[in-house]
């Protein structure tokens, strides 16, 4: 049946239920939730399209109810829910949760005071909730507050188990758990007979509880987000005014006055739940953690999900040759998820698959062993590991997972790609399904040698778990000899020049450093980016710009860094006024205890520097808690005479090279590089140092500082 075929018999069901969301999905955002409300024409065609025979509609937001009562005073058979299925209006309004309304005054108090400290924040309160909006924050100040409003909301749900938190385009709300409108889809079957189709039409990510709950033979469509945020709906529009577009041709067809052809109708987008016995037209599958997302509007205030670029413009030219899909996880929590069952985007660029993770793997994979447990150790930060039992068994499930839904999106003898230590299982696990072609990894950081690795009680299963790989790819040839020497120490293995074997099967190792695309980082800027760069070139003028850009990541190096270029300042009184450091850290994993306190610790000495070497004229270090868009960092990496990239280690670290791409060929700055970044088995003419020792670190700035143009 062709797609108008499908809607216009779809159109013409009856029963059929109609569940459709308001802001952002029949009308366009606002600066503020009183700025945008639906226009008469609007109010009109929904209070038909509830008074049509056979035809129940719902709207379904967000929004508090007497918002919605004001909008729609008297269009009697509309059904209405408010706040996420918190009341519901059937002729009155019934409240449909058991929750006491103060619970969520203390929170509200705190996110008050919060939002007074940045401009354009705005707390919204409902009954049983409380949102925090970003969207009018401006940017400067605006990822600082995403972070400090995750941490306090995080704490807050440490003592609150009934409540969840649910990040919607812009906003974080903090509501009773199950408390979502999948429950207007429960509540809508109920006033209907079994043999009703429903619709469902949303654009935010709290009406993917929606696209889920729904029946074969009903509909769910997304409108907006064009190619970004991953989605469990089957349809797309494109904008509001789409939507509106799509209900009247519904009830015009209902009605027998039209079949019109080229009236908007949706797009399909995506199948889920691939039937297996379906051959798969892709031969590359590439699996990582996360999936790369393009920034969509409704995701724009997640600064973690900024600095994907860089993979995906490395793996783009692969995947497109060889026609690949990459699978991740969607970034979604969702306290019902299925992780079974996954998304598919056939459309996107590259096409990609997720699925989503219930709260507790977030919580024990990603948090715990792979934060807490693997990054520590892979980076040689004995101290900092965090081992449990339950962490792991979750990583092994996530592993379980992701097996399971490879195997249903490409074919036995594919190409299977997994990058990093989110997935060292996932070979062994792809080969008990019965995977039988190439399986590579490429490891994203260090790795250890065995006095390291083994400090984790599950290093045996792991290693045995890498040999059903075919390649192990790392930055650097160190990394590689660490990995044999740890393959050495299990029973039955041969260690080779370039491989290793186990019970037949070899398993290659190299080290294949990653790369940047220098044209990116040399490109002019536009005029919005430079006057950025230029004002803060001004306020630093006329001292030299040493220059620090970094995720806030206690593997950086950042607290030792400020502290040698403090030393500087000591054991060479004269570059005072003359040089400024300018530490870019960017939010990072700040639901991880290690990180905040990482956080504080840098802050101390910002602030302890600048008041001893400070004056009227002149700060020493300015800290920056952000992040930079490409362009505006090329500017910064070309204008600074240092760059400052001492990582304590580091897998590759791309600051590195993307620094020295930017730089002006005719007046080049210096490169202090850390002898542990990977980047230093490359960029030998840097002048490498050991971050580890402060007198020795500011001792080589200051060479650098000295160093002539020849
Ligand atoms: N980056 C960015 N904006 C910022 C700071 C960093 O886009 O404000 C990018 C930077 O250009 C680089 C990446 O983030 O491509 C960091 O990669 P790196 O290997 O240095 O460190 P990682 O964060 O992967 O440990």
């Amino acid at each position: 049946m062709s797609e108008h075929a499908h809607w216009l018999s779809f159109a013409r069901w009856t029963p059929l239920a109609i569940l459709t969301d308001l802001d952002g999905t029949l009308i366009p955002f606002a600066a503020t939730p009183e700025g945008a409300r639906p226009g008469p024409e609007l109010v009109g065609l929904l209070t038909e399209l509830a008074s049509s025979p056979g035809l129940l509609v719902a709207v379904v937001s967000g929004r508090p109810r007497e918002s919605l009562e004001a909008f729609f005073p008297s269009s009697p058979g509309l059904l209405l829910v408010a706040e996420h299925g918190g009341w519901r209006r059937d002729g009155a309004w019934q409240p449909a949760v058991e929750a006491a309304q103060e619970e969520v005054d203390d929170l509200t108090f705190a996110l008050r005071r919060l939002a007074a400290l940045h401009r354009g924040a705005l707390v919204e309160r409902k009954t049983w909730s409380v949102a925090f909006h970003f969207r009018n924050i401006s940017g400067e100040s605006r990822d600082g507050a995403v972070v400090e409003v995750e941490h306090l909301v995080a704490d807050w749900l440490r003592t609150h188990a009934r409540f969840e938190e649910l990040r919607g385009a812009e906003v974080l709300e903090v509501r009773p758990a199950r408390m979502d409108k999948a429950s207007a889809v429960a509540w809508l079957r109920e006033r209907t007979s079994a043999r009703a189709r429903l619709l469902v039409l949303g654009d935010d990510v709290t009406d993917e509880d929606m696209f889920r709950d729904l029946l074969a033979g009903d509909e769910s469509v997304m409108v907006g987000a064009e190619g970004g945020r991953a989605t469990a709906a089957g349809w797309r529009l494109d904008a509001p005014a789409d939507a509106v577009g799509f209900l009247r041709w519904l009830l015009a067809v209902r009605r027998g006055e039209t079949t019109d052809e080229a009236a908007t109708r949706p797009r399909r987008i995506e199948t889920h739940a691939a039937d297996p016995a379906a051959p798969s037209p892709y031969r590359l599958l590439v699996v990582s953690n996360r999936l790369p997302e393009l920034r969509s509007a409704a995701d724009s205030f997640d600064v973690r999900k900024q600095n994907v670029g860089g993979l995906v413009s490395a793996l783009g030219p692969a995947l497109k040759a060889r026609h690949g899909l990459w699978l991740g996880w969607s970034g979604r929590i969702q306290a019902r998820a299925d992780p079974t069952r996954f998304g598919l985007d056939q459309a996107a660029e590259p096409a990609r698959a997720w699925v989503d993770f219930p709260e507790e793997w977030h919580s024990r994979y990603y948090n715990g062993l792979c934060n807490g447990a693997l990054w520590p150790v892979l980076h040689s930060f004995p101290g900092r590991v965090r081992l449990s039992d339950q962490d792991w068994e979750a990583y092994r499930q996530v592993n379980q997972a992701f097996a399971s839904v490879a195997v249903r999106l490409v074919g036995p003898k594919d190409t299977i790609w997994l990058h990093d230590y989110h997935l060292l299982l996932l070979a062994q696990r792809l080969r008990e399904r019965g995977h039988e072609g190439p399986i590579g990894l490429f490891m994203h950081v260090p790795f250890p040698g065995p006095d390291v690795f083994f400090i984790l009680p599950w290093a045996e299963e792991i290693l045995t778990a890498l040999l059903a790989l075919d390649l192990i790819g790392f930055h650097t040839p160190d990394y590689v000899a660490n990995l044999r020497q740890c393959l050495a120490t299990l029973p039955g293995v041969a260690v080779g020049d370039d491989a290793v074997e186990h019970r037949g099967h070899r398993t290659h190792i190299g080290a294949f450093p990653i790369g940047i695309i220098p044209e990116g980082f040399q490109e002019p800027a536009a005029p919005s980016a430079a006057d950025d760069v230029a004002s803060l070139m001004r306020a630093i003028s006329p001292s030299r710009l040493v220059l620090g850009v970094d995720r806030l990541d206690y593997t950086k190096g950042i607290p030792e860094r400020l502290e040698a270029f403090a030393r500087l300042l000591e054991l060479y009184p004269e570059w005072r006024r003359q040089v400024s450091l300018v530490q870019i850290s960017v939010p990072s994993r700040s639901d991880v205890p290690a990180y905040a306190e990482q956080r504080q610790r840098v802050e101390a000495i910002v602030g302890h520097t600048n008041g001893l070497f400070g004056d009227g004229a002149w700060v020493p270090i300015r800290y920056l808690y952000r992040s930079f868009g490409t362009a505006q960092l090329s500017l910064l990496y070309r204008a600074s005479s240092i760059g400052y990239v001492t990582p304590l280690r580091d897998g590759m670290n791309l600051v590195a090279k993307e620094w020295v791409a930017a730089q002006d060929p005719d007046d080049p700055g210096v490169l202090v590089l850390s002898r542990f970044a990977g980047a230093a088995v490359e960029l030998t003419d840097a002048v490498l140092t050991n971050p580890w020792h402060i007198d020795g670190l500011a001792r080589d700035l200051d060479r650098a500082l000295r160093m002539g143009l020849e």
